[in-house]
């Protein structure tokens, strides 16, 4: 259903972005289809503000535009492009390094030839004056080597700076890498290594972790009745209360479309359905308004499905069993929590 519903809404996006590339005729390159598409779906504004003054002034964006505008709002956004840049900058600061390096050598040899030079001046001199000029001449030397060992520590001081700033600038890509756009929770990828890391760890020692699946109920009505942005804005305040819900060493991610995903490492199968269970809580009890008209739209609600990392599981079998739970809990009616043990029975857990 969803993934019908997924190609339906993202067919109209592709096919009004294949439109502006005829209309507008530029090669249709996978970058230029990304731009109309994005530009399409409404996912930037920024972009779209930008692409709707050009289309007004002049009806067509021309391919240096289009160049021009991806490298602007879709390129910084790319991992690829990031670490290209970072690439090259990184070979900009060693390029830089040698040079200083190269320089300080070529200084000191001087420095050695002329050190020599002068001690064989100094054993052949026969007055004072002499003496007095090959001083000079070492002072004189001395000053230059010195400068030049300023000049390098200056450089390689700044070069360190920029490549601390660097590595940061990475950190920070890679972690955008890992994020979900719309919910900032972690993103599949980030699921996907996770669970795999979590199930390598946990092979064979005896250690376990958890997994809990949550799907919105009735979440295509809501976008039926209230439009897909307001749906949007639902899913991320659902993502901000699953992060809000959770704590460390807990991990959310958006697991794809209207279903979320939690890794709860070192817990219990019951303290696992507790966390669920109040996910679904919280979740229910949020008052939905619609920012732009601050119309009420009611409640959401999700319902969950728990399993247990057991030895043999692969990431796999273990989704697959929470996805069955999940399933439960949709049979039994919504807005609950199945585990893989059967239903969620607050009572029980508590005593
Ligand atoms: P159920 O209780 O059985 O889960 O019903 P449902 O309607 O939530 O499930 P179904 O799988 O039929 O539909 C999922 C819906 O989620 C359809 C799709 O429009 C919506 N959806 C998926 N991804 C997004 C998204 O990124 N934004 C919005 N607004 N809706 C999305
Ligand atoms: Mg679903
Ligand atoms: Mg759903």
């Amino acid at each position: 259903m969803a993934e019908h519903e997924d190609f339906r809404r993202t067919l109209v996006h592709g096919e009004a972005a294949l439109k502006q590339i005829k209309r507008c005729e530029v090669p249709a390159f996978p970058r230029h289809y990304e731009l109309w598409y994005t530009y399409s779906a409404g996912f930037d504004q920024k972009l779209n503000t930008a692409i709707n003054e050009i289309l007004r002034s002049r009806g067509k964006v021309t391919l240096e535009e289009t160049t021009y505008l991806y490298d602007t709002f879709l390129s910084p956004f790319r991992l690829g492009d990031k670490l290209d840049q970072f690439g090259s900058n990184f070979s900009d600061q060693i390029e830089t390094m040698l040079g200083s390096i190269d320089q300080s050598m070529e200084v000191n040899e001087d420095y050695s030839t002329t050190l020599s030079e002068l001690s064989s001046e100094l054993g052949a001199a026969k007055n004072a004056g002499a003496v007095k000029n090959v001083v000079h001449q070492l002072v004189k030397a001395t000053a230059v080597v010195r400068a030049s060992h300023k000049e390098m520590e200056d450089k390689l001081k700044e070069s360190q700076s920029q490549v601390a700033e660097l590595k940061d600038n990475l950190e920070a890509a890679r972690f955008e890498n890992l994020t979900d756009e719309l919910t900032g929770l972690g993103n599949r990828r980030l699921f996907d290594q996770t669970m795999s890391r979590k199930v390598q760890a946990s092979s064979g020692i005896g250690t376990t972790f958890c997994l809990i699946m949550l799907d919105i109920d009735h979440f295509k009505q809501f976008n039926d009745t209230w439009g897909h942005q307001t749906g949007d804005q639902v899913l991320r305040l659902v993502g901000m209360t699953i992060k809000n819900t959770i704590s460390a060493p807990d991990i959310a991610a958006r697991y794809g479309g209207e279903e979320f995903a939690v890794i709860l490492p070192d817990t219990t199968l019951d303290e696992a359905i507790m966390q669920a269970d109040l996910i679904r809580e919280a979740i229910k009890d949020r008052k939905l308004l619609k920012r732009s008209t601050g119309e009420k739209l009611g409640n959401v609600t999700v319902s969950a499905g728990v399993a247990r990392y057991e030895q043999d599981d692969t990431a796999v079998t273990l989704i697959e069993r929470a996805d069955a739970a999940l399933y439960s809990a949709k049979r039994a009616g919504r807005n609950c929590v199945m585990s893989e043990k059967g239903d969620f029975d607050e009572d029980r857990m508590v005593s």
